[in-house]
């Protein structure tokens, strides 16, 4: 007998598992060639060569026995030295390797801190729409996830609404920019305006409210646009970071968490944050790959590929009809479905073998996500399938 609260969580997980299967049935059927699947985001930019040069000489040149022991829960010293003086040298932060925690991924980061600040029932805000993993991880440490209404204008965050619902309770608020799955980027007019009702928030409350701010998608942003690094505007940010799409590593389970000295309650946050990392299970971030990655802060996939896909999905939709904002980072396009029900209208492209994730997913019904980490030739031959589709909406 599972646990009640299990049967809820895998009730809730059967929408990507459902598409899965499905993506594996029509390939049954028509040809995996003959299957848009747009639904996941794995990377499909091979990681850069660097990385394969540099596990090599981690196996090659350094000690196993400290390549493949145990280390303090927070990582390798060295490394989070180092990834310290690269946050430096790029933002202009004054980090040490005791603001680093090096982490399973974003995801394994995200659970650590929200284990260490979250009592029962205290509020974390996000903005719709996120990344839908962030109810089970706020749900994990008994949280409670408020999420803001969407802004479907531009889906810069709807700060009006936003400072309406924080309360005494509220604990944490997570931001996602580049955005998953929207591809917008957070403008600094956006950094400057949040920062500022969280400050007075605090000050009317007499309460701390850390902005986690989730960053996997970093250095994924198109036309040199410029990515706000948010310790600098708020003091209580604590940075979530994961080489699982700058390095296309999702399988090795690497990022890190920034804990900045500034943050409220400083000490008790990073040991507790330690203490987390261990008591979770992860015990550590996995050693060969923090170590190779260490040497390759400097280094990350080749952007123009997902550019080139990001150009010819969204001017070709466009030019069939559909709405959407140009996504300005991440891989991700986030369009307007041609009926109310989007649900219903991505059962219809998949008439057409094509495979979306309905918005409500991500709680911004009306809308699919379309992921566009995919073979640049996927795109081409599934953009017959978006026209006819728009067609039959008599577009
Ligand atoms: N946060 C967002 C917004 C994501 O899109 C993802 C993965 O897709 C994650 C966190 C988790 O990433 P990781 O593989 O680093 O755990």
């Amino acid at each position: 007998m599972i646990s009640e609260k299990m049967v809820d969580l895998v009730k809730n997980s059967s929408v990507i598992r459902s598409m899965f299967e499905e993506g594996k049935r029509l390939a049954g059927i028509y040809g995996a060639e003959n299957v848009y699947d747009f639904s996941l985001g794995n990377p499909s930019v091979e990681p850069p060569v660097e990385i394969k040069e540099a596990l090599l000489q981690v196996l090659n040149e350094e000690s196993p026995s400290m390549v493949h022991g145990y280390m303090n829960n927070s990582g390798y010293e060295d490394v989070r030295e180092k990834v310290s003086e690269n946050l430096n040298k790029r933002f202009e932060t004054d980090f040490n390797k005791d603001n680093i925690i090096m982490t399973v991924g974003a995801a394994g980061g995200l659970n650590v801190i929200l284990k260490t600040l979250l009592n029962p029932n205290e509020e974390v805000l996000t903005f719709a729409p996120f990344f839908g993993e962030y109810r089970n991880y706020v749900s994990n440490f008994d949280g409670k996830l408020t999420v803001v209404p969407p802004n479907t204008v531009d889906f810069q965050p709807n700060l009006d609404e936003f400072e309406q619902l924080i309360s005494k309770k509220t604990k944490a608020v997570i931001i996602n920019s580049p955005n998953n799955p929207t591809g917008v980027v957070y403008s600094e007019q956006t950094i400057l305006k949040l920062a500022e009702i969280l400050n007075k928030k605090q000050k009317e409350f007499g309460i701390s409210i850390y902005l986690i701010s989730d960053e996997p998608y970093r250095e994924l942003a198109y036309d040199g646009i410029d990515v706000p690094y948010l310790t600098k505007y708020y003091r209580n940010t604590i940075v979530g970071y994961s080489f699982s799409k700058s390095l296309s590593l999702p399988g090795e389970r690497i990022g890190y968490l920034v804990i900045p000295n500034e943050v409220d309650d400083y000490e008790n946050v990073i040991g507790a944050a330690n203490v987390a990392n261990r008591i979770l299970g992860y015990v550590n971030a996995p050693s060969l790959i923090q170590r190779a990655v260490a040497k390759c802060l400097d280094s990350s996939v080749d952007l123009e590929i997902y550019n080139r896909n990001r150009e010819l999905i969204y001017n070709s939709l466009i030019s069939y009809g559909y709405q959407c904002v140009k996504p300005q980072g991440a891989f991700y396009l986030f369009v307007k479905a041609l009926e109310e029900d989007e649900k219903a209208f991505a059962q219809a492209a998949k008439k057409h073998n094509i495979l979306i994730v309905p918005g409500s997913s991500f709680g911004c019904p009306g809308y699919c996500r379309i992921a566009y980490c995919v073979d640049y030739s996927m795109i081409e031959r599934a953009l017959p399938g978006f026209k006819k589709l728009a067609q039959e909406y008599g577009i």
